[in-house]
């Protein structure tokens, strides 16, 4: 069925935080939600209506899973592509297997977005230590190592370096099919959050500003600080992106705001996320229609929803790790919407809550 009606079930792969965001925003719609994922403590467990506990190359589970459900959808990339393609002949599978194979290996990535035009770093094929020594010689030093598949929050990468040894570098990813890239000298990192609907139909929030520490994310404030030429070349990429893939959900693009010349700004994409992202968590209190309901929309086929900011600014702290013991200070913060994901341990770096707060007046 092209469009759900509500009481329709949404199928999750995927059972982490943005699966849980997902589940309650479709449950605001009438709708049902069924998350598979292979671990049984996954927080959007404890808020869907339905859960599969099963391995993502279990064939009989998904089969299994897919007779339960209307539409599905995957709250992160790393779903083995062999899995969608099942679930795929038995259910529709929203956004479809171009977007997986777009984000899952970071070569495929670079020359997707290389033939539509969009301006990434530089870039070489790394497959073995030779190829490595070799790229190191064109692309020059500093640079960055990374792994081509199952890399995130900068797990599967590593800076070579003057001095580095390559063979070492090399091997310390596991000797994994790799990508070399020269690094970009960005002013500012960007991401842009936008949904692409069933008819074709695009909106995007405003470009949120984004704030990395060690490698996670730790800030996002929208909207951006980048003058409007900009932001509209990263809406403009977006939009080229989805339309090429012919995508049906949120995307999240993440990019580098790079200065050329005297004052005029300009974009280099990083990575395309083909699913809802947690930059754009800002719009579960900051805009009209959140990014989650606006993926839930999106995939039931129906219209999408609006992506109109509230206030001046809106401002998005990840709690990492043992940040979330602050959560009765936080809680106490007249304005501060406080999200907690039900996760334990309280691991360094994990995800387990974040913050978003909405100011009146811009401030820098
Ligand atoms: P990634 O895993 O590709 O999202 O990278 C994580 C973070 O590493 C990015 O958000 C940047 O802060 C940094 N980074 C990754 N690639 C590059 C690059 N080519 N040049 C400069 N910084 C980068």
């Amino acid at each position: 069925m092209a469009h759900l009606q509500p009481g329709a079930t949404i199928g999750i792969l995927g059972g982490g935080q943005l699966g849980r965001m997902l589940a309650m925003a479709a449950a605001r719609l009438g709708l049902k939600t069924h998350v598979y994922a292979p671990e049984s403590a996954s927080p959007a467990f404890d808020v869907a209506a339905a859960h599969t506990v099963g391995a993502f190359d279990d064939a009989d589970a998904l089969a299994e899973f897919a007779e339960c459900v209307d539409v599905a959808t995957y709250e992160f990339e790393n779903v083995p592509a062999g899995s969608v393609a099942v679930l795929a002949q038995l259910c529709p599978v929203r956004p479809g297997p171009a977007a997986l194979e777009a984000s899952q290996d970071r070569l495929a990535e670079k020359e997707f977005l290389a033939a539509l035009g969009v301006e990434t770093a530089a870039y070489l094929s790394v497959e073995d230590a030779g190829a490595l020594i070799r790229a190191v010689g064109k692309l020059g030093r500093p640079a960055i190592l990374k792994t081509r598949r199952l890399g995130y929050d900068g797990k599967g990468q590593i800076a070579i370096r003057e001095g580095s040894d390559l063979a070492a570098s090399f091997r310390s990813l596991g000797g994994a099919p790799a990508i070399l890239e020269s690094v970009v000298p960005f002013v500012k990192e960007i991401s842009i959050i936008a949904a692409r609907a069933l008819d074709g139909g695009f909106a995007a929030y405003d470009a949120t500003e984004n704030v990395h520490v060690n490698h996670i994310l730790s800030r996002s404030r929208a909207p951006a600080a980048v003058d409007s030429a900009c932001a509209a070349a990263a809406v403009a990429a977006t939009r080229k992106i989805a339309d090429a893939l012919e995508y049906v959900g949120v995307i999240g693009v993440e990019m580098f705001v790079v200065e050329e010349g005297r004052r005029k700004q300009g974009i280099v994409v990083n990575e395309i996320a083909p699913r809802v992202h947690n930059s754009g968590h800002w719009t579960l209190d900051g805009a009209v229609c959140s990014q989650f309901e606006q993926h839930i929309r999106a995939i039931a086929g129906w219209p999408l929803g609006s992506t109109k900011r509230h206030g001046a600014m809106v401002t998005m702290h990840n709690l990492l790790g043992d940040e979330v013991n602050t959560f009765a200070e936080l809680l106490a913060e007249p304005g501060a919407c406080v999200h907690l994901y039900g996760k334990t341990p309280a691991r360094p770096g994990r995800k387990m809550g974040h913050v978003t707060r909405i100011f009146a007046k811009y401030e820098d």
